[in-house]
């Protein structure tokens, strides 16, 4: 357990001997040198979720105001460690966010990786009321908030691109949740109002013209707050000049491992690519693919259609159906890639497709989508950082046998793109990180339209928020997903009634139920358990869910064990090499020191249950193991490149093979792992 008052230092000499532990050096750390912010507002209030204001349609569930939900537990211990690795310290070993940044006036980079930090880096800043971090945020709002140009454009002025300022206008929409700080509403009116003008002689193009829906969740956002109709014929352009998601998935063309023909692109002599900005290129881009998972269910917003609202689920099944991943996640290794468990997804894709599901989860009010999000954010996402976040992948492999500067299974990603390090391949997925563990945070609780609360995702926190004008805590209580309970005070402020409706997963084969230690009385509604009665301040909901160990089948009938929303995988012996220093972080290559072509017998599949570490998704200290029998499988061999081959097609024949007893782990805790296994024949 980590006190939270632990000493930065401390703490950081406990991780850097986990990193010793598994194969890891630890990292050379310094002081910070931040200078104070101008402003740091005081905390933001319990305040309530707000409806839509009409014509938008109504949405069932309603994100509560950032700041209102605070983490608790493993989560909290995770989000510390994002906060003492690069998620807090980015901007020390990193010039593309440093003090040079554009978007802090200098004349460094200035396009979308400042926006993308302050975008992950402001809400982790709140969640652990860290005010060092807060300062950091700061600094790039306060220049942005401070600097608009005359006629209302925001940003630096070596750039008039309409997509950084996207991301921009995120956080700045986050920040006003946070602080009510006055200077955000009129900067943003007149951003848009400029935009509004601007646009048919400046039209969307490249990114910007593929990631519009993200622009207009924060138009919406400002016209719930002043009404001002120009904000939407501002959504109505950005739709009108933004890819058309919803018509590029009537007749999905990506129904297999592209090839630059499929994309048009064509491979220079120095490895870099022409044509990556035509059509074909960017509807193929994995992050793009994340982002647009959105576009249905925000446009939904503004036409009130059923269909659009919709729509996302079709999307979602070709995603699954031709690019599908154990992890809940597409192939992406930056563009679709098939469902081979050998290929990657980008980093950016993972935390892309958490926040377009988080926002499509409150739209749509659909269980099966939070799902989704449990699956990816408590597999995927810890799945592609060092134990310490001081180094990430840009591509995550489920069958991941080696990290090393090889040319990979990759279409169009570089040799780097699975190595851990500060940004390898590529820097954006440095830069773009910051939101995963932070937004789903704020996502684990909403609104209800009927004017109640819903568990929307499950983690343990606590959440101030009002409810019929009366202020609520919650205090969740919970190893989730490492265990199998949950428990939940309930405190208004006083007696009152309202719906508590709690999220029913998928994986739960029985969910039981009890108020303070009674059977409780509960209604199922659209996927949620609802306690509708009056509350009294410390009344405790307990949740214990029946999960099973599952074999779920995927890829040539390869098989991902999972149980509840944790994937396992067979864990491979690693040994870490340090390629180069960077800064205060390094780049490693990974190496298998053991075998791991092994095939899964029709034994049974045991559980244990470990203490939670301070490292939740450690190797070392994993939280949950799965006991299973394997065989070894030599026919399946490494394929030239340095990946695994695809599993061969199950259920394999093997003679006289020797079996094994082995511990699975979390996949989010194995950095070289086998996530789906072929079957041997019994
Ligand atoms: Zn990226």
């Amino acid at each position: 357990m980590i006190d939270p008052t632990m000493r930065r230092r401390a703490f950081l000499h406990s991780a850097s001997l986990l990193a010793v532990a598994c194969g890891v050096a630890p990292v050379a750390v310094r002081a910070t040198g931040i200078a104070p912010a101008k402003r740091v507002p005081l905390p933001a209030p319990a305040r309530a979720p707000r409806q839509n204001r009409a014509p938008l349609a109504k949405q069932p569930l309603l994100p509560l105001p950032v700041g209102s939900i605070k983490p608790a537990g493993w989560l909290r211990r995770q989000l510390e460690i994002q906060a003492l690795g690069l998620g807090g310290r980015l901007d020390e070993t990193w010039a593309d966010v440093g003090p040079n940044s554009g978007w802090l006036g200098g004349d460094g980079e200035s396009w979308e990786r400042g926006p993308y930090f302050v975008d992950g880096l402001l809400p982790l800043a709140w969640a652990l009321d860290d005010e060092a971090l807060k300062a950091k945020a700061q600094r790039f709002i306060d220049w942005t908030l401070d600097h608009p140009w005359p006629d209302g454009m925001i940003g630096p002025r070596s750039n008039d691109d309409w997509w950084p300022r996207m991301v921009m206008a995120k956080v700045l929409i986050q920040y006003h949740e946070l602080t009510e700080d006055p200077r955000v509403i009129p900067v943003l009116t007149a951003y848009f109002h400029y935009q509004l003008a601007a646009l048919p002689a400046r039209p969307l193009k490249d990114w910007g013209r593929f990631r519009w829906h993200d622009e207009v969740v924060a138009v919406l956002w400002l016209y719930n707050r002043t009404g001002d109709t120009s904000l939407l014929k501002l959504a109505r352009l950005l739709h009108q000049q933004g890819w058309h998601w919803q018509a590029e998935f009537a007749d999905f063309p990506f129904r297999h491992k592209v090839t630059l023909d499929d994309l048009g692109m064509v491979r220079r002599p120095d490895g870099n690519f022409d044509n990556t900005m035509t059509d074909r290129a960017l509807s193929g881009h994995g992050v793009n693919n994340a982002m647009g998972i959105k576009a249905s269910p925000v446009w939904s917003l503004v036409t009130g259609e059923k269909t659009d609202r919709e729509a996302i689920y079709h999307q979602l099944a070709e995603l699954d159906r031709y690019h599908g991943m154990p992890t809940g996640m597409f192939a992406a290794d930056e563009h679709l890639a098939g469902r081979s468990p050998s290929q990657g997804v980008e980093l950016c894709a993972v935390v892309e497709t958490l926040f377009s599901l988080e926002l499509a989860a409150a739209i749509t009010g659909d269980v099966a989508i939070a799902d989704r999000i449990e699956r990816i954010a408590y597999n995927a996402l810890p799945a592609t950082f060092t134990d310490d976040m001081w180094a990430h992948q840009y591509d995550q492999q489920p069958n991941q046998i080696k990290c090393s500067l090889s040319p990979g299974p990759w279409t169009t990603n570089g040799p780097e793109s699975n190595l851990f390090g500060l940004e390898p391949h590529f820097g954006c997925c440095t830069a773009n990180f910051h939101q995963g563990w932070p937004k789903l945070n704020d996502s684990l609780w909403m609104g209800t339209a009927d004017g109640g609360l819903a568990a929307l995702v499950y983690a343990p926190c606590t959440v101030r928020t009002i409810v019929s004008d009366m202020t609520v805590d919650l205090t969740v209580t919970t190893d989730y997903p490492f265990r199998d309970n949950v428990a939940i005070d309930v405190s208004p402020s006083r007696p009152a009634r309202f719906p508590v409706k709690l999220r029913i997963p998928a994986w739960a084969k029985a969910m039981v139920v009890t108020v303070n230690g009674a059977p409780v009385s509960a209604n199922r509604s659209d996927g949620f358990l609802v306690i509708d009665r009056v509350w009294h301040q410390g009344n405790v909901i307990a949740i214990r869910f029946a999960f099973e160990v599952e074999r779920e089948p995927g890829f040539n009938d390869a098989v991902s064990v999972a149980r509840g929303p944790l994937l396992f995988a067979l864990p491979i012996a690693e040994n870490w090499q340090k390629w180069r220093t960077r800064g205060l972080t390094a780049d490693w290559e990974v190496y298998p020191a053991g075998p791991w072509n092994y095939a899964l017998t029709a034994a049974p599949l045991i559980p244990a249950e470990h203490p939670v570490s301070s490292v939740p998704f450690s190797r070392r200290t994993p939280p949950m193991t799965v006991t299973a029998k394997l065989v070894r499988a030599p026919d399946w061999v490494e394929a030239h490149g340095g990946y695994a081959d695809p599993p061969p097609p199950s259920p394999i024949a093997i003679t006289d093979g020797e079996t094994e007893m082995v511990s699975l782990i979390p996949y989010g805790a194995a950095k070289l792992r086998v996530a789906a296994l072929p079957v041997a024949r019994a």
